[in-house]
């Protein structure tokens, strides 16, 4: 069978130890009998699971002890809503909140968050396309907001935040759900980190928050109770049933993510991954990326060809050559590579060795 590289932007490629895990505990988890998608939620079982999963995710992020985790579902989309809802306080309309404006889905972050409450737009690279954050001296922020709405890694304009605003006491919220685990960060810059699992951490279904305590308690009478982060919190995470396997799945990635020495040093495999990339792109005249060099993503590599009429010439190739999914997003079009944690550099060098000889095929 041909080498098969994934280059999704999520639902992603995991690691392939841990599919195998996954594959062999399949039917008889440690010795239980039961698949882990046979589990009462409530059992000894998936309790110890649950357990390890967030102990091992703590230990990778160095989460302090006045950080809940919260193991939610209804993707990182639901929290547009429910970041609202928990932190604009107990009457709505008199709370107000910043958002910065990065990329598509911060774009989107702004437009739901709208119906729930006074929203300003501090900054945007929107009339820029999206190529760059805006610089944090130019950010008009108001010292009366709830909060500071920020994604750190736009996913599919390929834009990655280079270090945090001072945001002084307004606590920062940050949708890291195309780069979580893949850099070290400092959690105590930040009030509340959530991401949904498809890309860095297991399957979809899952979304992780991590939340400040002193921030829990100022949720709207209006928040659902499985998407109020205090009750989520006294309850486990448990007010209803957990997405189980996905629990499960993003465990195995956490176990296989300290066997690779931690966030630290999956950060160096990322930073040589991209380079890789971005060196090989830079260097050709026959594809590009226009990002500002200090905010290009580790993660998701954008990239555009010389003639648009070759796309799908390009993508057909690829299919052929085993390098799948690399298709950019309808709103930007071209191309994009995503290179999570789970991306050998191999696939990159692959990609680099088709992109060569397609250019070569095909300069005009
Ligand atoms: N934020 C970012 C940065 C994303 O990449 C995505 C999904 N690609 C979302 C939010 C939405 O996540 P979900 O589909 O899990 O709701």
């Amino acid at each position: 069978m041909t080498q098969i590289y994934n280059f999704s932007a999520g639902p992603a490629v995991l690691p392939k130890s841990v599919l195998q895990r996954a594959q062999a505990e399949m039917l008889d988890w440690h010795g239980s009998g039961m698949s882990v998608m046979e589990m009462s939620h409530r059992g000894k079982e998936f309790t110890s699971i649950l357990a390890k999963t967030e102990a091992d995710f703590r230990t990778l992020l160095n989460i302090p002890d006045n950080y809940k985790v919260l193991f939610l579902q209804g993707g990182a989309i639901a929290e547009n809503a429910m970041i609202p809802l928990n932190l604009l306080g107990p009457d709505l309309a008199a709370g107000e909140a910043d958002y910065v404006v990065t990329g598509a889905w911060s774009k989107r972050s702004v437009e739901d968050a709208r119906a729930y409450g006074k929203i300003n737009v501090v900054a945007s690279s929107e009339a820029d396309k999206f190529n760059h954050v805006p610089p944090y001296s130019s950010w008009q922020l108001n010292k009366n907001a709830a909060y500071l709405h920020i994604c750190t890694n736009e996913t599919i304009n390929g834009v990655e935040f280079d270090g945090l605003p001072d945001a002084g006491d307004v606590p920062i919220v940050a949708d890291m759900s195309s780069h979580i685990l893949s850099r070290p960060i400092d959690v105590t810059q930040y009030g509340v980190i959530y991401g949904g699992a498809q890309k860095n951490i297991g399957p979809a279904g899952l979304c992780i928050l991590i939340v400040r305590e002193d921030l829990l308690g100022r949720a709207s009478a209006l928040t659902p109770a499985v998407f109020n982060w205090k009750t989520q919190a006294e309850n486990q995470s448990m007010i209803n049933t957990p997405p189980t396997y996905s629990i499960y799945i993003a465990g195995l990635v956490f176990e296989w993510l300290l066997e690779q020495g931690g966030v630290a040093a999956i950060e160096q495999k990322n930073i040589a991954k991209a380079k890789l990339l971005y060196d090989y792109i830079d260097n050709s005249d026959f594809y590009a990326n226009n990002i500002a060099l200090n905010n290009r993503s580790r993660m998701n590599i954008p990239f555009s060809l010389q003639h648009e009429q070759l796309n799908d010439a390009f993508l057909q190739g690829a299919e052929a050559a085993g390098l799948l999914q690399l298709k950019g997003h309808r709103i930007v079009g071209g191309m994009r590579a995503s290179i999570y944690n789970a991306m050998p550099i191999d696939g990159v060098h692959a990609l680099i060795a088709y992109m060569q000889a397609f250019a070569t095929e095909h300069k005009q």
